[in-house]
């Protein structure tokens, strides 16, 4: 890469910050040095999985390769560079020295750590300073907690409801304040199971060679998790393959989306999900674009695409994407340590392998060490919902999350791991915890009748281990959550059940 001596700006570009339409790059100037790093201080904070490293120094070095075919000055650093002290602070005060830098600009980082340390650096340099927008988000990071000021309960139904109204997505042109067909939420109709028969489409073929990468990382022993059978990450790199996935995704997966998001299956991994978060969480794609996008393909063909599922999809990126941002910028840092029910187990060691008899925790902890990636509803009510029942520390759950999905990055991981998932915030992001017994799992899903476990039972040794400790859960909480109205009918069933029968639920539990 072409680096002149000297330049008067230092412009910072965080591996997540990948946004090649971000009003930076409108102009072309020599007096801007752009910075890109790989850096031991992010490859270590958490064991990542192996295709997570890899595919965000690919994407980071993909994006340093646009910037410089447009005529930008791009210094990047990889691991390995001899002159990289592998943080942050360091490096940029070495490199303002070295091109005798006037100014250090920087987009607003999405976590709260690497917020903070880029304040502290800013308060030891002795040039200019300047912190620019992401031009990413569709709401201000204080948003939510100004929108939700004075009142009692954050619902994200409300907020969402704003947001459609502010962006006029999906709403009646003759009544801009009125949802189109009247109603604002199809969540009710998006329940379904997958049916045996259905063909589940094929999935993009992206094909991005990872060995230089995986070298890398093995002669810099950086420590991971997960595995990779190839040498190839099949996740999008830039923001071409970025959007030929939205463009795969609207032509196949739209269409089935809400009915089956909340289906459990070991047919497949990404079902008739879209496999964006990696692109939206490193910027390669933007919120707005990907809903006016698939707004578009809605009214242009509405045969094909049904307000269910089109509202479904829409609703998770306008709604629960910047709501969850929102509730991490209102209440860090101390939602960080939030342990309601101050849990303190361990993970199980399988979490790392895949290795259980229960089927339905096998195929969604093999996914993600597979892929990097598990659906919603797998993290939610399979790995979430276990680790919850089994009393996990969030710490430990937090730490896991964080390193093992592709799109994990703090800000998305934490309220969803630690709040909606783990209910450790005592009901912030969630109105009850996401519990379930087999049940739940037996209806949603086809992993029940090919499990060692039977789903029916809950005393005997082959009785599926989420019946008793869901019931345990409730025993255990009652003075915690049987005031929850919402949850009222548990602690009628519990009042129903004997001494005995509560004894032998929490023996087995334990
Ligand atoms: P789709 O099902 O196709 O949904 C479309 C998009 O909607 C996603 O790409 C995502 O951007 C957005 N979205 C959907 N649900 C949420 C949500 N609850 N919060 C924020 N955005 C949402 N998402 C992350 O991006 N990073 C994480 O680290 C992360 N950790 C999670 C941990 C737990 C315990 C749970 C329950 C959920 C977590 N999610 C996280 C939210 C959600 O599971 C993922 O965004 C989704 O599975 C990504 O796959 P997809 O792109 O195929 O999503």
């Amino acid at each position: 890469m072409f680096v002149k001596k000297t330049y008067k700006t230092l412009r910072l570009i965080l591996g997540d910050q990948l946004n090649s339409q971000h009003s930076w790059y409108s102009e072309i100037g020599d007096s801007v040095l752009y910075l890109i790093m790989e850096m031991k201080q992010e490859t270590d904070y958490v064991k990542h999985h192996i295709q997570k490293a890899a595919a965000f120094f690919l994407s980071m070095r993909a994006f340093a390769n646009q910037l410089e075919a447009a005529g930008h000055h791009v210094l990047y650093y990889k691991l390995d560079d001899e002159k990289n002290k592998q943080n942050l602070h360091e490096n940029i005060k070495q490199l303002i020295l070295q091109f005798k830098i006037q100014t250090f600009e920087y987009q607003l980082p999405d976590e709260y750590r690497l917020d903070q340390q880029l304040k502290e650096l800013c308060d030891d340099l002795s040039v200019e300073t300047c912190a620019a927008d992401t031009e990413h988000f569709l709401s201000n990071r204080d948003e939510v907690e100004i929108f939700f000021e004075g009142k009692k309960t954050y619902l994200m139904e409300s907020f969402y409801r704003m947001m459609r109204k502010r962006y006029s997505i999906l709403m009646e042109d003759q009544n801009p304040n009125e949802p189109l067909t009247g109603k604002w939420n199809y969540d009710h109709s998006n329940r379904k199971k997958l049916p045996a028969k259905i063909a589940i489409p094929e999935k993009l073929n992206l094909q991005n060679d990872a060995s230089d990468i995986f070298n890398l990382l093995k002669k810099e022993q950086i420590e991971t998790i997960g595995r990779n059978h190839t040498n190839t990450i099949y996740w999008p790199i830039n923001r071409e393959q970025s959007l030929a996935l939205l463009d795969d995704f609207i032509e196949h997966r739209l269409s089935n989306f809400g009915a089956y998001q909340d289906a459990m299956t070991d047919r497949d991994w990404l079902l008739f999900h879209s496999g964006l978060s990696f692109s939206l969480n490193t910027k390669m794609l933007s919120p707005l674009e990907v809903v006016k996008k698939v707004e578009a393909a809605f009214h242009q063909n509405p045969e094909q695409y049904s307000i269910e599922q089109v509202e479904g999809f829409i609703r998770q990126i306008i709604g629960w994407r910047e709501y969850i941002r929102g509730i991490y910028w209102a209440k860090m840092p101390d939602y960080s340590l939030l342990n309601y029910f101050e849990h303190k187990e361990k993970l199980p060691s399988w979490f790392w392998t895949g290795e259980t008899k229960m089927k339905c925790l096998s195929v969604a902890i093999n996914h993600s060490l597979d892929h990097a990636y598990a659906h919603h509803i797998q993290r939610l009510m399979l790995t979430g919902n276990f680790a919850l029942l089994l009393g996990c520390d969030p710490d430990e759950v937090d730490a896991w999350y964080l390193g093992i999905y592709i799109d994990a990055i703090e800000w998305v991981e934490l309220p969803n791991t630690r709040g909606m998932s783990q209910f450790a915030d005592g009901g912030i992001v969630g109105t009850k915890p996401y519990v379930s017994s087999a049940n739940y799992i037996q209806k949603m899903g086809d992993h029940c009748k090919k499990c060692y476990y039977n789903y029916k039972d809950k005393f005997v040794e082959k009785g599926c281990p989420f019946n008793s400790l869901y019931w345990n859960f409730y025993i255990k909480n009652e003075s915690k959550l049987s005031k929850n109205p919402r949850i009222g009918f548990a602690y009628r069933h519990i009042n129903k059940m004997t001494d005995d029968e509560k004894a032998a639920l929490q023996e087995k539990a334990a």
